[in-house]
């Protein structure tokens, strides 16, 4: 069976105060001992939650580069996260693609880099409103994944996490029918691409206005395997969804 997985996607959100506070509180809580739980808050603060958090859980950085170091302003290389004990990192996120215009192979070179360097990746794939309503929401999902197939085998150390742009952020959360079939479909991809063990083995987790009153049904579909957490990952009801699959 697949090993439930939750995450939390601070975004550009938290200070040293909030984020100790949110690291005390999860510190502190009863969590499911069967969820896989990683936090990803800002760069800045990556060090700060590794020092405060407890063992057991583990923190995301929301981005890396795919150049190992040198001359790239602003960038953070895999061998840095590593270095200061992160063992995660977010990769493909929407808002990544459309704010600060990502595309699909530098998304997978990023995934490329981090694989390579033992880093796990949180590749995040979803459609826009616009795609959904042209009915063109699986030939955009396995495309994004496609980018990534291209330049990956081993899956292995990849959690996939399903975010409909239109459900990000706007209260706008995916019905239990849609998000599975998303879902199930990734599957399906995934086994005719990269073969049963990795369609089996592979975590598709959703995101999208996921909350403690939605997750408790989602996370009863068969193809839903945890969760990816915006603004819900800041407060206390972030407990509950990792608490979700009890
Ligand atoms: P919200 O949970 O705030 O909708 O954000 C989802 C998300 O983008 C997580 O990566």
């Amino acid at each position: 069976a697949r090993q439930f997985f939750v995450g939390g996607n601070f975004k550009m959100n938290g200070s040293v105060e909030s984020i100790k506070k949110i690291i005390s509180y999860l510190n502190d809580a009863k969590l499911d001992p069967n969820t896989e739980v990683v936090i990803a808050p800002p760069a800045l603060y990556l060090l700060l939650a590794r020092e405060h958090l407890k063992p057991g859980l583990e923190i995301a950085a929301q981005n890396v580069f795919d150049k190992p170091n040198g001359a790239f302003t602003g960038e953070i290389s895999v061998d840095q996260l590593k270095d200061s004990n992160i063992t995660w990192t977010l990769l493909g996120h929407s808002e990544r693609r459309v704010i600060l215009q990502e595309d699909d192979a530098f998304v997978a070179a990023k995934t490329k880099a981090a694989l390579d360097g033992g880093i796990g990746v949180i590749l995040c794939c979803g459609e826009s409103l616009e795609q959904r309503e042209s009915g063109k929401t699986i030939e955009v999902v396995t495309s994004q994944l496609k980018a990534v197939a291209e330049k990956v085998k081993d899956w292995s150390k990849i959690v996939i996490a399903y975010e409909p742009i239109w459900a990000i952020g706007t209260g706008k959360v995916a019905s239990t029918e849609q998000a599975q079939e998303v879902h199930a479909a990734i599957r399906q991809w995934l086994k005719k691409e990269l073969g049963d063990k990795t369609a089996e083995e592979t975590r598709i987790i959703y995101g999208g206005s996921v909350s403690e009153k939605n997750c408790k049904d989602l996370s009863k579909q068969p193809d839903i395997d945890g969760f990816l957490v915006g603004g819900a990952s800041l407060k206390p009801a972030f407990v509950d969804i990792i608490n979700s699959h009890l």
